[in-house]
């Protein structure tokens, strides 16, 4: 494949272009290859895996629960591989992601250590021109951008970020050779996911952990352990259901869980705290969901918010720690974090709390780092600092639609999507789980099924009508931009300073991306749309 994908030319070109071997990447590819279409994956990694192939630091584990974590579109696959703990950690997932590249027989179809670097809409052939940073041409009808949501690490321009001398790592950028803690000083900066999963196991090893925090979160204890083989089997024997009644769920997951639909207001407080403390040993996200109003109403979020708070305080003995580590903005306006012994884990005395909240961090040194005047020294330096997420990788790829108008140019102001699919001036360009869609807020592989099977639907139906373009039209771009930003702004999330609204990299527009209005309700918009003919795009 490596050399016909060399070979393709604007007058022969492959039927696709899929960037990125991740989840998306790879099931995009099995649906073109099984639908008999020539297609190519362009990877920069030296494997499959995207998101679980980069972000290989201590800890790393899905918060979605491993049954609702997987592929569903083939039943074998789905009986056939096990997981082996409730919350998988990256190595399996990594693992499974090998399986399914290896099982349908992907790999001679990526072309590994790749990047995308340009893109171009040959508008008199109707081609893109896909450009590698070493050079190598791609010609197809279609692009798929399987470029991920959290693919484009964000290290913050701290002044001196090169010159420190010891070790130093991003999480989304963690080393394929191993890293030890022994003996070592380590600094963290960042208190997001990545951190929380990671810092528990880095505190047993080290010699000291220094976390510099400027936001805490809320994190909810996974209760993660073995999986239990009574409930793989209840599933596994039905699994069709299972995966329907989750694509029923707001979020396309959760469905195994009670689920209540009253307002907080409507119980007593011993009622609550029951409830929430009922979550609270189920564990996970599910949390946000122990009443239908702590995500929409203020009041009642900071009931639900509160709860959070004193578990931290009968966890943390250090009372100033404790309140350091308490979180004031609404509950889920940043995503909430699933962890194991995360907030147990400052109980150690080799692990210390700087909140740089009032003094940020001055400046990265030799040494270590230098935050409200006082020098830190360390060994390594790890930034867990989180990603521009959704477009940053998107905004590397210099992509020029018609008229040669790029992409960043259009999303200058913020992105701009129908459907989180499609955008205006980019004909037979999709974006998988691109902002504007569920995305993020979702069970990714859920929504990646979705926007698969869409796509390769919308392109069965234009060859069944023999058309050659398809692009979202200027009206349904702005009504869907329109609908996305009123939405949002009914909701809690636009209040804090999250990477949903693009707030964590300077310069970036604030824009909430992704669509707040659920799955089921965006999935049915979109099959309505595909019904009724593509409603909102100009076919030719
Ligand atoms: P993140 O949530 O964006 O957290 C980044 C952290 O770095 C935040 O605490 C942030 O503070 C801090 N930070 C950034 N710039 C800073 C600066 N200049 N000075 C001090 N602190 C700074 O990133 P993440 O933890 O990598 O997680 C990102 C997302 O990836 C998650 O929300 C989740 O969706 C996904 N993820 C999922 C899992 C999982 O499945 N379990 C695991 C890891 C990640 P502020 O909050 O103040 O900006």
């Amino acid at each position: 494949m490596t050399q016909t994908a060399r070979q393709t030319t604007a007058d022969n070109p492959l039927d696709i272009v899929i960037v990125g071997a991740g989840f998306a990447g790879l099931y995009a590819l099995q649906r073109a290859l099984t639908s008999g279409r020539q297609a190519v994956v362009i990877e920069r990694g030296d494997g499959v895996g995207g998101t679980w192939y980069w972000n290989r630091y201590p800890g790393a584990r899905c918060d979605v629960q491993s049954m609702e974590y997987s592929y569903s579109f083939d039943a074998a696959l789905q009986q056939e591989w096990s997981w082996t703990e409730r919350y998988a950690a990256q190595p399996e997932i990594l693992e499974y992601a090998n399986h399914v590249a290896d099982r349908f027989h992907l790999r001679p179809h990526i072309e590994f250590k790749r990047t995308v670097a340009k893109m171009v809409y040959l508008e008199d052939r109707k081609v893109w021109q896909t450009v590698t940073s070493d050079g190598a041409n791609y010609f197809s009808r279609f692009c798929i951008m399987a470029t991920g949501c959290l693919s484009s690490t964000n290290l913050p321009e701290f002044e001196g970020l090169n010159t420190f001398e010891g070790e130093s790592y991003h999480t989304g950028q963690w080393p394929h050779h191993p890293v030890t803690f022994e003996g070592k000083k380590v600094g963290i900066i960042g208190t997001g996911s990545s951190a929380i999963q990671s810092i528990p196991i880095i505190a047993e090893s080290c010699e000291h952990l220094t976390i510099f925090q400027r936001t805490p979160n809320y994190s909810i204890p996974a209760h993660n352990g073995p999986i239990d083989p009574d409930y793989v089997a209840t599933i596994k024997n039905n699994y069709d259901d299972f995966r329907a009644q989750n694509k029923q769920m707001f979020a396309g997951f959760g469905a195994h869980q009670t689920r209540w639909d009253d307002s907080v207001f409507a119980a007593d407080e011993a009622t609550r705290e029951a409830r929430f403390e009922t979550r609270w040993q189920e564990g996970g996200l599910g949390f946000s969901s122990s009443f239908n109003d702590t995500g929409s109403n203020l009041e009642a979020n900071q009931i639900a918010a509160e709860f959070v708070r004193n578990k931290i305080r009968s966890q943390v003995d250090n009372k100033e720690t404790a309140e350091l580590l308490c979180p004031d903005q609404v509950l889920g306006c940043k995503r909430v974090c699933v962890d194991t012994n995360y907030y147990a884990t400052y109980n150690r005395p080799n692990v210390s709390l700087v909140s740089v909240k009032e003094h940020p961090i001055e400046a990265i040194t030799p040494k270590g780092l230098v935050t409200g005047g006082q020098a830190y020294d360390f060994d390594m330096l790890i930034f867990a600092t989180g990603f521009d997420a959704m477009t940053g990788t998107l905004s590397k790829i210099r992509i020029e639609g018609i008229d040669g108008l790029t992409l960043n140019e259009k999303w200058a102001e913020g992105p701009k999507t129908y459907l989180g699919l499609a955008v205006t001036g980019f004909p037979n360009l999709f974006t998988v789980s691109g902002p504007g869609s569920p995305s993020v807020l979702s069970n990714m592989i859920v929504t990646i099924e979705q926007h698969i099977n869409w796509i390769m639907n919308c392109l069965d139906h234009l060859a069944s009508i023999e058309a050659g373009t398809i692009e979202a039209t200027m009206e349904a771009e702005t009504h869907w931009v329109t609908l996305g930003n009123d939405i949002a702004a009914g909701t809690l999330f636009p209040t804090c300073n999250s990477w949903y609204l693009g707030a964590n990299v300077p310069g970036k527009p604030r824009i909430f991306m992704p669509y707040v209005g659920g799955f089921p309700s965006y999935a049915e918009i979109c099959d309505q749309i595909q019904r009724e003919g593509y409603t909102g795009f100009s076919i030719r």
